[in-house]
């Protein structure tokens, strides 16, 4: 049952994000185990706990990756509760939505179409979401580098559209049909991680779990260029000379969300018309769906249905 402000929530679907792989590969520090997986949550909310207002039996609503923030600490008292001191993560130190119900914080979730199709929802809720955060700390340039061109840069790719930027896709190299796709949601440009674009970047976003890509990256932005790290593992970045860092450009990763980007994100997402491309696969076969993610055979996003 849900107890003091918490909702039980039956899922609908659940969308499998990297960071599962990193849950599960054990790759994240002070996970709780055993954990339930999965932070792209859609459902119907089916009970309330105690004193819960904000939402009602029946409707749907999302679960993101930050289950709850104190809302008292330096961070949270300076509008950045994505770094909270003491949060819960979905999926990760409370369970997440790999199951047929859920429990969540009614405070940290956010209502969704009620009628759209809720596997095409799902990868909104992280891949959309962080994405965007990422997007926001690139700044405004208008030529853009997607590193890694999988759930989170597809959603990505077609904002950036939206918004009138150019985006260059970079994939593992040789992977054609990866390259073909980001094509086919606007891209002006894409190839291989290991070739330059056909002009300076302003900007990178690197989704890929390769430290190698940063390097990589400051080598494909101009001067003042940002490089966004968008992922909560990466593997270590090489050494690499100055000059590349050199002339303003700068580095910085991306810490999981506010409620703010999510608010902020499903409104652009709806005005973008973003449309996600995803491979449903039942709740039984979540490991097939994490295998088929590390090997890199969807395109889009894999989304697990109960
Ligand atoms: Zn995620
Ligand atoms: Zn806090």
């Amino acid at each position: 049952m849900p107890g003091p402000g918490e909702i039980r929530v039956q899922v609908e679907a659940c969308g499998v994000c990297r960071t599962d792989l990193h849950v599960v590969d054990g790759e994240l520090e002070n996970p709780r185990v055993p954990i339930v997986p999965g932070h792209e949550i859609v459902g119907r909310v089916e009970a309330l706990g105690s004193g819960v207002l904000s939402v009602r039996v029946g409707q749907r609503v999302g679960i993101p990756w930050l289950g709850h923030a104190c809302g008292h600490c330096f961070y949270c008292g300076s509008g950045r509760e994505n770094l909270c001191d003491t949060p819960t993560f979905t999926g990760y130190t409370r369970d997440g939505g790999y199951a047929t119900h859920t429990i969540a914080d009614a405070a940290f979730v956010f209502p969704l179409d009620e009628t759209a199709d809720a596997v095409a929802l799902a990868p909104l809720l992280c891949a959309g979401l962080i994405g965007w955060r990422t997007l926001k700390l690139a700044g405004p340039g208008k030529a853009v580098g997607l590193y890694g061109f999988g759930a989170a840069a597809h959603i990505v790719a077609q904002v950036c559209r939206w918004q009138g930027r150019d985006v260059y896709a970079f994939t593992r190299p040789g992977d054609g049909a990866a390259q073909d796709f980001a094509r086919s949601l606007g891209a002006v440009w894409a190839g291989g991680s290991d070739q330059r674009p056909p002009t300076e970047l302003e900007a990178a976003l690197i989704f890929a779990p390769v430290g190698a890509l940063v390097p990589a990256a400051l080598r494909a932005v101009r001067k003042g260029g940002r490089v966004i790290c968008g992922g909560i593992h990466m593997s270590d970045i090489p050494a690499f000379a100055y000059r590349l860092l050199w002339e303003e450009r700068s580095v910085a990763s991306v810490a999981n969300l506010t409620r703010q980007d999510g608010t902020e994100f499903l409104k652009v997402a709806g005005e973008a018309g973003v449309k996600t491309q995803t491979t449903a696969y039942p709740l039984a076969r979540a490991n097939e769906a994490l295998a088929d993610l590390r090997e890199g055979r969807m395109q889009g996003a894999a989304v697990l249905v109960p």
